[in-house]
């Protein structure tokens, strides 16, 4: 029901007391290996709600590409239509201080040979499509365009932000970013309604620890995140990403489908990791 077109990346996690500058050695802590990548962030958040879900994206044959691959499986998320490629699979090299602040070097690897052609096949039978960035431009506008046409209904999530065409914003159902991602795409935070103007259907801005806002027009409705106490932000987004394109996949509306999505998104911030923190069905109020 669900198509998730977007990266895998393996996280390398090292905890050290500083973060080298140039040209200089800082000893760390042991490497903590973590799948993620915001595709498949999505995806295995998708599938812990219960979603029939497909991810469409890209790896090498590696160790790291098996760790994503067993992860995605373990959720439940088809891997079918994950190419294996000749570059190597994705990596963040994640940094963390005591400060808790991290340093991110992303190498995009295989995710940067995603192409588009097979997206056509990717999306038959879907539902719902979810997009994110950190893939070739070209790949996710002929989603989007190859989505809307086929009557699937097309969700990106435009992070990290990019520059898209016209013509994608506006074969799009929703528009769903961050405040930062809505201040860029605007050149200002003061009016994220304009996001309407931008061709989407309807926009969704995620506001953090205050919740989300659904903008269709005419109309302006914020959702409340529950109060919790925040241990681990990464991948909350994503999280939200996917509960959303679950509900929506499950014949919700969008503004019951954001409420889903602000509680799924509330427990995983609660729990360490990104996939390790999204929660089943049955750990939401009321599952
Ligand atoms: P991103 O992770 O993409 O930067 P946000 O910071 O807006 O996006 O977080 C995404 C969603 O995660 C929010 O809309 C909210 O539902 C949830 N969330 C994030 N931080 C908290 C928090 N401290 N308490 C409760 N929910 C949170």
């Amino acid at each position: 029901d669900v198509v998730v077109v977007g990266s895998a990346n393996a996280d390398l996690v090292v905890k050290a007391e500083r973060r080298p500058g140039a040209g200089e050695t800082v000893l760390g802590e042991d490497t903590v290996i973590m799948p993620g990548g915001k595709g498949a962030n999505t995806a295995v958040a998708a599938a812990r709600l219960g979603a029939d879900v497909a991810l469409f994206g890209a790896i090498g044959d590696d160790h790291h590409g098996t760790i994503l691959l067993d992860s995605l499986r373990d959720a439940g998320v088809h891997t079918e239509l994950v190419e294996t490629t000749a570059r190597p699979t994705g990596i963040a090299y994640i940094t963390v201080t005591p400060d808790g602040e991290n340093s991110i070097l992303v190498s995009p690897g295989a995710n940067h040979a995603l192409e588009p052609e097979r997206v056509e096949k990717a999306l038959s039978g879907a539902k719902v499509m979810v997009v994110s960035l950190e893939i070739p431009l070209r790949t996710v506008e002929r989603a989007i365009e190859t989505g809307a046409r086929a009557g699937v209904r097309t969700l990106l999530n435009l992070s990290p932000a990019a520059a898209l065409s016209e013509r994608t914003l506006a074969a799009l159902d929703v528009l769903l970013v961050n405040e930062h991602e809505a201040a860029w795409l605007l050149g200002s935070a003061d009016d994220p309604a304009k996001l309407l103007d931008l061709g989407p259907r309807a926009a969704v801005v995620t506001l953090g620890a205050r919740g989300a806002l659904v903008l269709t027009p005419g109309s302006a409705a914020e959702i409340a995140a529950p109060q919790v106490d925040a241990v681990d932000t990464t991948g909350a987004g994503d999280g939200f990403t996917g509960a959303l394109a679950a509900a929506l996949a499950g014949g919700a509306d969008l503004e019951s489908a954001v409420r889903k999505a602000v509680q799924v998104a509330a427990i995983s911030v609660t729990r360490p990791g990104a996939q390790p923190s999204y929660p089943t069905a049955a750990e939401l109020p009321g599952g």
